[in-house]
């Protein structure tokens, strides 16, 4: 019987079909990630590896799976994984795109909606007995409707944060490597070199994957070309924006404020520098969190993988562009 090692403890109904037809081996926490001793030690034995956005899969954990067959990352993002170690050694590599797209764009949504309204911030405010009265500039913030929003990675669920930019009669723009014309004309946004989103932007959302060109892609200098009543949303992943230049140009007004769902090393502490600064809103990377879509992320992998394990190809492969 083949065998699988699931890195994380999951909801029964989403295993259940795994277990009837291969041996499954699921870590007990669904909180605390297996030490990367326990990974190497599990891989050695099994076909199948399911993953998420926690577990580092690098070229030693994926050397040691000497039957490894699949990977399957409960995620569409897969920077957590050595994909070419994967490749070279002819293991498949799964994700779940589609599936969040909706349930990641509502969380950008609110995240833009959540720091330039600072809703976490007059929250506490209110939760720590201090709303003594109406004040009439208290808790101004910037407005989202009719705003200009330049979305930095107009794929999936880029294009889900314009649709809903749509409602809030937003100018959109948007910079990929590659245009896309059709979905121009369909959805009316624009195309723009990067600089130029930044600096006409009220919102800027980043939503590229995290690769070696991505990597600090809004830095110090980009973070300079926006505006200071300018909102930055990071919904992708951490890296992407440089923490450092970013915690700087916060604290400096050099743009008014950030919706963080991701960090570059998670989890953070309550130490952290970005969470001493008012104008940061801070999520626990939960984009893909709701339950319809985290067990229909689960079915995708697990289908996935019972295709590999079965000599099928499985229907979200990697493929690196
Ligand atoms: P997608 O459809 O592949 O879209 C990614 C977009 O980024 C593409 O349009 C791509 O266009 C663009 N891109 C890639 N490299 C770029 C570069 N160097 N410069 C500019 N644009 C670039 O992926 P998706 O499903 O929308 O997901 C996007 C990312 O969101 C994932 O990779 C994942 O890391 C993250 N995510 C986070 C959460 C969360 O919980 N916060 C949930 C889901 C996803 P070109 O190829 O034309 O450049």
């Amino acid at each position: 019987m083949k065998k699988i090692f699931i890195t994380r403890k999951l909801p029964e109904e989403a295993v259940v079909g795994l277990r009837e037809i291969f041996d499954v081996d699921m870590w007990h926490s669904e909180d605390e990630i297996p030490p990367k001793a326990v990974l190497i030690e599990k891989v050695k034995t099994v076909h199948a590896l399911w993953t998420n956005v926690a577990d580092t899969v690098d070229r030693e954990v994926i050397q040691a799976g000497a039957n490894l067959e699949v990977i399957a990352n409960l995620a569409v993002g897969y920077n957590n994984i050595d994909i070419e170690a994967a490749k070279e050694r002819g293991i498949s590599v799964t994700n779940t795109p589609g599936v969040l797209t909706e349930t990641t764009a509502d969380l950008a949504f609110t995240l833009m909606l959540a720091a330039a309204r600072q809703t976490g911030q007059a929250e506490r405010f209110l939760r720590e007995g201090k709303w003594t009265s109406w004040s009439p500039m208290g808790f101004t913030g910037m407005d989202i409707f009719g705003a200009t929003l330049g979305i930095v990675g107009m794929g999936r669920i880029g294009e889900g944060v314009a649709r809903r930019a749509a409602g809030f009669d937003m100018d959109v723009l948007y910079h990929n490597r590659t245009r896309k014309t059709e979905a121009e004309s369909m959805f009316g946004f624009r195309y723009a070199e990067l600089d130029d989103l930044l600096s006409k932007s009220d919102f800027v959302v980043v939503l590229t994957p995290l690769t070696d060109e991505t990597r600090g892609m809004i830095g110090e200098r980009e973070l300079g070309l926006m505006k200071e009543t300018a909102v930055l949303v990071n919904a992708a992943r951490g890296g992407i924006v440089d923490e450092d230049a970013l915690y700087e140009a916060l604290k400096n007004g050099q743009i008014w404020a950030a919706g963080l769902d991701v960090f570059e090393g998670e989890p953070i502490g309550s130490d952290h520098k970005l969470l001493t600064l008012p104008n940061v809103t801070a999520l626990p990377h939960i984009g893909s969190a709701s339950v319809k879509t985290r067990l229909a992320m689960m079915r995708m992998n697990a289908e996935d993988i019972e295709a590999v394990l079965s000599g099928r190809d499985p229907e979200n492969r990697v493929v690196l562009k």
